[in-house]
């Protein structure tokens, strides 16, 4: 799936087939937040739109507009270590590694699966990565028994050594909520549990609010067709609010479908604080302390 090629020395990997169309240019800057953020969850390797911007100047333009860090989140084993490579280099870099729920079944019939696990487990001992994801349970792209008990399998390790190590566990959920609450109550969720790009209602949200999970919101909170995730928002705990792009993909609104990156977050931050009718410099102050006691500081080496 990743088709690497060579930026600045580090590997550059190409998008999803399908992500780029012709006549996609990213966004212009938005105006500066008040006080600054994190981007949560991004792919900075995944290029995308006409002119694939590289991974510092994604994080130079993210700077630029109070987004002072990123987690880099790992899909293969290849693109996890280029994370946490890449953290291990740049202060405003933190890593999460893990294999996509969508590849377990792949890996799984090759008999590649256990190999694979035992490289993120290698991965999720060094300091600068912080979380196991995305990882989880994704029942619109994956299909049949074998597959499905493939993905249960794979994310049921992740979980044994998010809990392991101490780190993070970064969820990836679609329409497959229950099936997520019920697997993390079974097995026994590690400490800090974070719903990547929430997309439940707001029962689901209080779910894993009472639960002490985060919800990270993404550019689909803007969305104009996704009330439930605004009410969603309304529902959750200011303690257990988190913001991210996944860019390269989910641009937030006004500049849906066109490319992403982490200097897009001030949109959807300012879209957070007028559904939570709260002000914006309190919202990022309060965002960016959540983020900091999820993963630690980012500019600490260890
Ligand atoms: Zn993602």
């Amino acid at each position: 799936m990743s088709d690497a090629a060579s930026t600045d020395g580090v590997a550059f990997v190409r998008a999803r087939e399908g992500a780029r169309e012709k006549g996609r240019a990213f966004p212009p800057l938005p105006e500066p937040l008040p006080a600054p953020v994190y981007d949560d969850h991004t792919h900075l390797d995944i290029a995308d739109g006409d002119e694939p911007l590289t991974w510092h100047e994604q994080l130079s333009r993210a700077e630029a507009v109070g987004v002072k860090g990123v987690v880099q989140v790992g899909i293969d084993l290849a693109t996890s270590r280029w994370g946490a490579e890449l953290a291990g280099r740049d202060a405003r870099v933190l890593a999460a590694v893990a294999l996509h729920p969508n590849d377990a079944p792949e890996l799984a019939a090759a008999g590649l699966l256990d190999e694979h696990l035992a490289g993120i487990a290698w991965l999720a001992g060094q300091p600068r990565v912080r979380a196991i994801g995305e990882t989880g349970l994704d029942y619109f792209r994956t299909e049949g028994d074998a597959a499905l008990a493939a993905q249960a399998r794979s994310f049921e390790a992740h979980i044994a050594i998010a809990r392991e190590f101490g780190k993070a566990l970064q969820i990836h959920d679609r329409d497959a909520h229950a099936d997520v609450l019920r697997e993390l109550d079974r097995v026994g969720a590690p400490d800090r549990v974070v719903l990547h790009c929430f997309s439940g209602d707001a029962e689901f949200a209080q779910l894993a609010a009472e639960r002490g999970w985060y919800l990270s919101f993404a550019g689909t909170v803007t969305f104009k067709n996704a009330p439930q995730l605004r009410e969603a928002l309304r529902v959750t705990p200011l303690s257990r609010i988190l913001v991210e792009t996944d860019a390269p993909f989910l641009a937030p609104a006004p500049y849906r479908g066109r490319p992403n990156s982490a200097y897009l977050v001030p949109h959807t931050v300012r879209i957070m604080a007028e559904v939570l009718e709260t002000d914006l410099a309190e919202l990022c102050v309060r965002v960016a302390a959540n983020t900091e006691a999820v993963y630690g500081t980012w500019d600490d080496p260890s």
